[in-house]
C-alpha cells in the first residue's frame, strides 16, 4: 500500500489508523542489502495535534542479515515502534525543552504531503541489533583461512604464518594474489 498521507486528510479526520504491508523486499544497511523474509507489517495512528501530528505505531518483520562473525546469513526478527512527531517548520524554533527534543522524534515540516514508508524504514533500521550473531556462542572464521569454525570446530589451520620466516609471508601473499584470482 501507499503511506502517503495529505495535511487536509489529517485536518479532516483528526486521527486516524494506516495498516498493511510494506511493499519492498529488502531494505539497505550500513553492512549492505538486506531481505525481507516476511511480509512487513505496519499498523499505524496518525493523529491531530494542536500544532502539527503524531505518527505512532509498530512494523513486524524479519531481515537476513549476515552473522558478525561467521558472515552466515541469519535471520533476525524486528519489532520496530514507530514514533514521530511532525511540526510545522515555523514551530523549530519554539521547540526549546530539550526533554521534548530527546523523547520525540522530531520532524519539521513545509510540504503538505507526507510519505510516512521513511518512518518505517527508521523503524526497522533502529531494531537491527549492533551485534547480529547467528549463535550466541557463534565461533567465527578462522583468522588465517577464513574456514568457518562452526562448521569445522576441530579446525587445525596450516595457513598460520610463521613470523620469522620471509619465504613463509611471502608464501601467504602469493597464496592470497591466487585466492583472489580464482
Ligand atoms: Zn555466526
Ligand atoms: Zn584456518
Amino acid at each position: 500500500m501507499d503511506w502517503k498521507v495529505s495535511l487536509s486528510k489529517i485536518e479532516r479526520k483528526k486521527r486516524f489508523f494506516l495498516e498493511g504491508k510494506l511493499k519492498q523486499n529488502g531494505i539497505e544497511l550500513d553492512i549492505g542489502f538486506c531481505r525481507f523474509l516476511e511480509p512487513v507489517q505496519v499498523r499505524m495512528v496518525v493523529a491531530k495535534t494542536k500544532e502539527g501530528f503524531t505518527v505512532g505505531g509498530y512494523v513486524l518483520t524479519a531481515i537476513e542479515h549476515p552473522c558478525a562473525r561467521c558472515l552466515e546469513p541469519t535471520r533476525v526478527e524486528i519489532k520496530g515502534v514507530i514514533e514521530a512527531l511532525y511540526l510545522p517548520e515555523s514551530m523549530r524554533r519554539n521547540v526549546k525543552e530539550e526533554k521534548l527534543e530527546s523523547l520525540k522524534n522530531i520532524i519539521y515540516y513545509h510540504e503538505t504531503e507526507f510519505d510516512l514508508t521513511e518512518r518505517i524504514i527508521e523503524a526497522i533500521v533502529v531494531s537491527v541489533p549492533e551485534k547480529v550473531l547467528c549463535k550466541p556462542d557463534c565461533r567465527g572464521l578462522c583468522p588465517y583461512c577464513g574456514v568457518n569454525l562452526n562448521e569445522e570446530p576441530d579446525h587445525k589451520c596450516d595457513k598460520i604464518p610463521v613470523v620469522d620466516s620471509r619465504f613463509e609471508i611471502l608464501a601467504k601473499l602469493k597464496n592470497n594474489l591466487e585466492n583472489k584470482e580464482v
